[in-house]
């Protein structure tokens, strides 16, 4: 578990397993705005690409809760894509 603070509150993200996020197909999810202790969860064992994607997805739905999932989609492939091409690794 690791706590971060994403404009101005404490967002604790943390390891799930499959059956505990809120869609069985995702791979995250971000509780919505003034959920107490609000937590990202990601799924176990997502790496590189994968884990990025899932990372930035759930940042920006916490750092903007009022992107529409489309762009948020779009904004994670992309800073993802722009990210590896310039050398992130886990
Ligand atoms: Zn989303």
């Amino acid at each position: 578990m690791t706590k971060v603070i994403i404009r101005r509150h404490v967002c604790i993200i943390k390891r799930a397993r499959q059956r505990d996020l809120l869609l069985m197909d995702a791979d995250s999810d971000c509780e919505s705005p003034g959920t107490p202790n609000r937590t990202i969860q990601i799924l176990r064992g997502l790496r590189g690409k994968r884990l990025l994607r899932a990372l930035l997805h759930e940042g920006i739905h916490a750092v903007d809760w009022n992107i529409s999932e489309r762009k948020v989609d779009l904004l994670a492939q992309n800073l993802a894509r722009l990210l590896l091409a310039t050398g992130w690794h886990q």
